[in-house]
């Protein structure tokens, strides 16, 4: 999901929030390492399932959902009509006597809890004065050799419950389950799906179009938290086939690949897209001009069936429009293959400015992650333009027609950035925001730097000192809140930012590069396809790089503890310089950081020193012993702004009375 700010909201934020330390407050001592370092942070034994180094365990499992669908669009009335069938695998080693599923259409509703729960102000995921949701028409299971049977089901609110005569058994039974269903179209659906009327037509953006198996782990057993709105979401990996029926002027893009291209496109645009196949240069699919001529569908009357299959997805997601314009070209990914980056767009929002350059943005940064991270997964990697503002599904993303140049390349890269995170590593989202946004946002910056020689990089994130008062507000809420319960105007940077920032300071201040990035992959490489919880990520950094870091998790995660480092006093050896100066530095606030030390002599000779995190292990005031020749000039802690120290102002020591020497 988009990050709820931009870039400029974060320059408001920060120029709004200068801190203000009153002396008193600052003078309180607010540090104990018994607190920061206790010994029972993250104390939980591993299991079968999890192990204590944070990897999957020899009796790890988790369920499976494959999905056929078969839906149609019905403009006229605004509605989806259509069916499912899932074929859920029971790889528990427990009976299932029931299964929920998600039925999050019903949150689109003023009665649901989520529109319940919409203050009267509204808000980006309001569901007000619509009244959407499922129309079941049917629910029927079949196990083992029975025939299907009309099933017993309840619902409430955006939960289904499935209660089953025979239950599924453990270790690998099989039930499908077939619904017939339709829901109205919402306008907006909590900026996750929706319509937006352009020049040539609607562009639909279809997601949460479908009933989906809600997880069952070995962690919480059904995970069945509602859905509402902010908190995005949880779900079975599988493979996908769906069809979707629409009118015959349509051009519709979803999750995986379009398997019956010969049914649904003209001949030059099989060859046009065979050709960008090839190119690395973005290739027109259909130009603007193009969107209104009849021949450039198939057929010029009634409808047409798009089929789609999409492999070990988590979800699918599709849009449609007659209103589409079209380009694509070759993504280069590791180990010589290649998949199709693609946009679509209305013919007003193109142009060099703004979706003329989508599919570069979307070949850029997919192919940085591929090499960064993991391999991108999908044939298919789509950006649609329409009313959601930005939001992420497997191999598809949906950002705003209105986002322009960096503000463009922003977006694509956060939505297709979530390919990984949560998509291949396919983490809790409707508990734990920050594993997918706060990773996702980590790697951005890191992706922002590359694309095209650094053309939309962004300098706000490398000034730590600029950003702790808002990292800091004292509203805040700890990152590890659930995302429903975070306060709106938080969430960007609770889910967002600090965690990411927190991936960047323990990269480029704590463990260094290449032991960071070692830990961070080997954390891919072990969960991808797999349901992580935050403790398997702390356990595999934690073994990865080779450190102990539950003071880091514990304060920068759990608890809200601010930073603030000092430059104490400076004495000399025997009152000599050249025998050599002792500094002392205080860390005076709850959360503890390793110590960066520059001491300038008078000299002008400067000498950089660094101090672990253990330092700060038996109190909050450290001595160290530097050698100098001449009386020191200055001292300063964190001299490059590389922490988010609440307060710098006490930062950099000075002699009371400081008479440079004479020049000759
Ligand atoms: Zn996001």
């Amino acid at each position: 999901m988009k990050i709820f700010s931009s870039r400029l909201w974060v320059m408001a934020m920060c120029c709004l929030g200068t801190i203000s330390v009153s002396a008193q407050e600052a003078d309180k001592p607010k540090y104990d390492a018994h607190v920061l370092f206790h010994p029972l942070f993250n104390f939980q034994p591993g299991s079968e399932y999890r192990t204590g180094s944070g990897a999957p365990g020899p009796a790890y499992w988790q369920n499976r959902a494959d999905y056929k669908l078969n839906v149609a669009l019905n403009e006229k009335e605004q509605t989806i009509t259509g069916d499912v069938e899932i074929t859920y695998k029971n790889n528990s080693p427990q009976a299932l006597e029931f299964i929920w599923l998600q039925l999050d259409q019903n949150s689109f509703n003023t009665e649901s809890r989520g529109g319940k729960s919409t203050p009267i102000t509204g808000g980006r995921f309001g569901n007000v004065n619509f009244n959407g949701g499922d129309a079941i028409k049917s629910v029927s299971v079949q196990q083992g050799k029975d025939k299907a049977v009309e099933a017993n089901y309840i619902i409430t609110d955006t939960r289904m419950q499935i209660r089953l005569t025979n239950a599924v058994k453990a270790s690998g039974d099989v039930i499908k389950i077939k619904i017939a269903y339709s829901f109205k179209v919402p306008e907006y659906g909590s900026d996750r799906m929706g319509t937006l009327e352009t020049k040539n037509g609607i562009v639909y953006e279809m997601a949460q179009w479908y009933p989906r198996v809600a997880v069952f782990d070995d962690i919480e057993g059904w995970n069945v938290l509602p859905y509402l709105g902010a908190g995005e979401f949880y779900l079975e990996y599988g493979d996908f086939d769906y069809a979707v029926t629409v009118p015959w002027d349509h051009i519709v893009v979803g999750s995986g690949e379009l398997v019956n291209p010969a049914e649904v496109l003209t001949a030059d645009q099989r060859k046009r897209l065979a050709d960008a196949a090839k190119s690395d240069q973005t290739v027109m699919i259909r130009t603007a001009e193009e969107v209104t001529n009849p021949s450039s569908r198939p057929k010029q009357s009634g409808t047409l069936t798009w089929k789609f299959h999409c492999t070990n997805a988590r979800d699918v997601a599709w849009s449609t429009s007659k209103a589409f314009v079209w380009d694509a070209a070759r993504m280069n990914l590791p180990n010589g293959k290649t998949a199709l980056a693609q946009s679509v767009y209305p013919a007003e929002d193109g142009g060099l400015e703004g979706w003329g350059r989508a599919t570069e943005y979307v070949k850029g940064c997919i192919e940085f992650y591929s090499n960064y991270i993991h391999e991108y997964t999908y044939p298919v990697a789509t950006n649609v333009a329409g009313i959601v503002g930005g939001m992420e599904y497997p191999g598809i993303v949906f950002c705003s027609s209105k986002s322009r140049k960096d503000d463009l390349w922003g977006v694509t890269d956060h939505e297709f950035g979530h390919n990984w995170f949560p998509m291949i590593v396919g983490s809790n989202e409707r508990k734990y925001a920050w594993m997918d946004e706060g990773f996702n946002t980590f790697i951005n910056f890191l992706s922002g730097d590359n694309f095209n020689n650094g053309e939309y990089k962004d300098n706000q994130m490398g000034d730590m000192h600029r950003l702790a008062p808002v990292m800091f507000r004292d509203n805040a809420d700890p990152i590890m809140t659930i995302p429903d319960v975070v306060q709106p105007s938080n969430l960007g940077w609770e889910a967002y930012y600090k965690p990411g920032l927190g991936l960047k300071i323990l990269r480029e201040q704590i463990l260094g590069k290449d032991r960071f990035d070692y830990a961070f992959h080997l954390y891919v490489k072990r969960w991808a396809f797999k349901h992580p919880t935050p403790y398997d990520f702390f356990r595999t950094m934690e073994d990865g790089a080779g450190e102990d870091l539950g003071w880091f998790w514990k304060g920068w995660f759990f608890e809200n503890y601010k930073l603030d480092q000092s430059v104490k006093e400076v004495s000399y050896v025997e009152q000599n310089p050249q025998k050599g100066s002792v500094i002392t530095i205080e860390n005076l606030d709850q959360m503890a950081m390793p110590a960066k030390v520059d001491v300038e002599e008078i000299s002008g000779k400067k000498t950089r020193v660094e101090l672990p995190i253990e330092v700060w292990q038996r109190g909050g005031k450290w001595s160290f012993r530097v050698d100098t020749q001449q009386p020191i000039k200055s001292v300063t802690i964190d001299p490059d702004n590389q922490l988010p120290d609440i307060n710098p102002q006490n930062n950099t020591w000075r002699p009371v009375k400081f008479a440079p020497t004479e020049a000759n």
